[in-house]
C-alpha cells in the first residue's frame, strides 16, 4: 500500500479520468515518487472495480464515480478507509472545487471533462491538461479565464509538452511557427477506397501509441490532429497560419518550434505518455525515471511528410474550425464525439465519421464571440443534430 498523502512537500494531484490511459499512468508516475507526489481525488465513470482498487492503493481524500448506479458498491468496498465517496456530474464538480488538492490532472475523456476543469481554474488550481476537447470547444474562455486567476495550464498532449519544452528558456522570443508531428495512425498512406470498409478493431490498432478508444480512433482519422491544432492555437497563442502538421511515422520528435531566426528546436524521445505526464506534474523540475531510452546509434531512419488532407478529411475540417473560430471547433468537437462513439458501436463507416462533422458544421448557426453559455448550446445542438442524422 503506497503511504498517505499528508507530508507537506508532495504536491496533492487530483486525477479527473484516474481509469483511463492517462490516468492510470499519472497513477504509474505517482506510485513511482512518493516522495513527490500524492493521489488526493480520483474519478471515473463506470469503472468502479479499477476506481475502488486504486483507492485502496492510493489513498486518496475522496472519489467520484460518475455513473451513480455504481455509488453503493463504491461506499461499501471504500466503508473502511477514510476515503469519502461522491458519485454523479455535479459531484465532479464540487470536488473540483475543493480546497484540498494543489493539481489538477484533467484526464476525462471529451466535452465532459470541461465544467470540472473550469471548477478548479476558477478555484486558482493549476491544470495539467490531458483532456484537449476542453480547449477546442471553449480554448478562449478558459485560457482568458487562467490568465484572470494566474493559473498555469501545463500541457499533457505529447505535441503540446514537447512545445511547451521547446519553449523553456525562451522568454519573449518570437515563435514563427510551429510543426506538429502526427504518426499518421494504422491508415497512413491509404486511400478512401480502403478506408470505406475499415471496421471498429482495425482502426483501433494504433501503430505507436496505447490509449484510450476514442483518442485512438480520432488518431486513425487524424481528427485527433485537427484537435490538437485547435489546442496548440490557445495554448500558445499562435495563427492558424503558424501551425503546421508534418506526418512523421516513427513518433520520436514529438513537436518542434521554429523560432523567428529560422532556428528548429525538437523534442524527441521513444513514444511513452509516462513522459509528458511527469513532466506537467512536476514542472519546472525534471525528475529520474527508468522509461527506456532512444538510442540513435540503432538502426532507423526518422521520415516526414505532407499530410493527406485530402483522404483524411477530418483534418481539412478542424483547419476550416481553426480559421473560422467562434463555436466551430465546438460543433466539431461534438459532431465528432456522437460520430466516434457511433463508429465504435460499429453503428457507421470510418468515412461517415467526416460526414456527420461536416453536415453538423454546415448546420449550426455560426457565433463569432460565443458565451460559455452559447457553447453549451451549440454543443448540445450539434450532438442532437448528429445523432438524429444517425438515427441513434
Ligand atoms: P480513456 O477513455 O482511456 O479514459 C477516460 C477517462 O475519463 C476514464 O477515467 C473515464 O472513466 C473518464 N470518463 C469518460 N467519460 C466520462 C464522463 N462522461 N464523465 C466523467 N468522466 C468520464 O481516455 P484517455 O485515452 O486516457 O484520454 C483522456 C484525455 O486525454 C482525452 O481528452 C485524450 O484526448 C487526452 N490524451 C490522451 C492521450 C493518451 O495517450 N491516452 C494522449 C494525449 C491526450
Ligand atoms: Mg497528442
Amino acid at each position: 500500500m503506497t503511504a498517505s498523502n499528508n507530508s507537506s512537500s508532495t504536491k496533492r494531484i487530483a486525477i479527473f479520468g484516474s481509469t483511463g490511459s492517462i490516468g492510470t499512468q499519472a497513477l504509474d508516475v505517482i506510485a513511482a515518487h512518493p516522495d513527490k507526489f500524492c493521489a488526493e481525488i480520483l474519478t471515473a465513470q463506470t469503472n468502479h472495480e479499477l476506481l475502488i482498487s486504486q483507492a485502496l492503493q492510493f489513498n486518496p481524500n475522496c472519489v467520484v464515480i460518475g455513473d451513480e448506479s455504481k455509488y453503493q458498491k463504491v461506499k461499501e468496498a471504500l466503508s473502511g478507509t477514510e476515503t469519502k465517496v461522491f458519485a454523479g456530474e455535479k459531484a465532479l464538480q464540487e470536488v473540483a472545487s475543493f480546497d484540498t488538492y494543489d493539481m489538477m490532472l484533467a484526464a476525462i475523456v471529451g466535452y465532459a471533462g470541461l465544467k470540472p476543469t473550469l471548477a478548479a481554474i476558477e478555484k486558482g488550481k493549476p491544470i495539467a491538461l490531458a483532456n484537449k476537447e476542453t480547449l477546442v470547444v471553449a480554448g478562449e474562455i478558459i485560457m482568458q479565464k487562467a490568465l484572470e486567476k494566474r493559473v498555469p495550464i501545463l500541457p499533457v498532449d505529447s505535441e503540446h509538452s514537447a512545445i511547451f519544452q521547446c519553449l523553456v528558456g525562451e522568454g519573449r522570443n518570437r515563435i514563427e511557427k510551429i510543426i506538429l508531428t502526427a504518426s499518421g495512425g494504422p491508415f497512413f498512406g491509404k486511400k478512401p477506397n480502403f478506408l470505406v470498409n475499415v471496421k471498429r478493431d482495425h482502426a483501433l490498432q494504433h501503430p505507436n501509441w496505447n490509449m484510450g478508444a476514442k483518442i485512438t480512433i480520432d488518431s486513425a482519422t487524424l481528427m485527433n490532429k485537427g484537435l490538437e491544432m485547435i489546442e496548440a492555437k490557445w495554448l500558445f497563442n499562435l495563427k492558424p497560419e503558424q501551425i503546421q502538421v508534418v506526418i512523421h511515422p516513427q513518433s520520436i520528435i514529438h513537436s518542434m518550434v521554429q523560432f523567428q531566426d529560422g532556428s528548429i528546436k525538437a523534442q524527441m524521445g521513444l513514444p511513452d505518455m509516462k513522459l509528458p505526464i511527469q513532466y506537467a506534474l512536476a514542472f519546472p523540475q525534471r525528475i529520474d525515471n527508468n522509461f527506456p531510452r532512444y538510442d540513435f546509434r540503432k538502426p532507423g531512419t526518422l521520415t516526414f511528410e505532407e499530410p493527406d488532407l485530402r483522404t483524411f478529411r477530418n483534418l481539412a475540417l478542424s483547419i476550416d474550425a481553426l480559421n473560422k473560430g467562434g463555436n466551430v471547433p465546438c460543433v466539431l468537437n461534438a459532431a465528432n464525439e456522437i460520430a466516434v462513439f457511433a463508429f465504435l458501436k460499429n453503428r457507421i463507416g470510418f468515412l461517415d465519421i467526416t460526414t456527420v462533422v461536416e453536415r453538423a458544421m454546415n448546420k449550426i448557426d455560426f457565433i463569432a464571440n460565443p458565451t460559455l453559455e452559447e457553447l453549451f448550446e451549440s454543443d448540445a445542438e450539434a450532438r442532437i443534430f448528429a445523432a438524429t442524422l444517425l438515427e441513434l
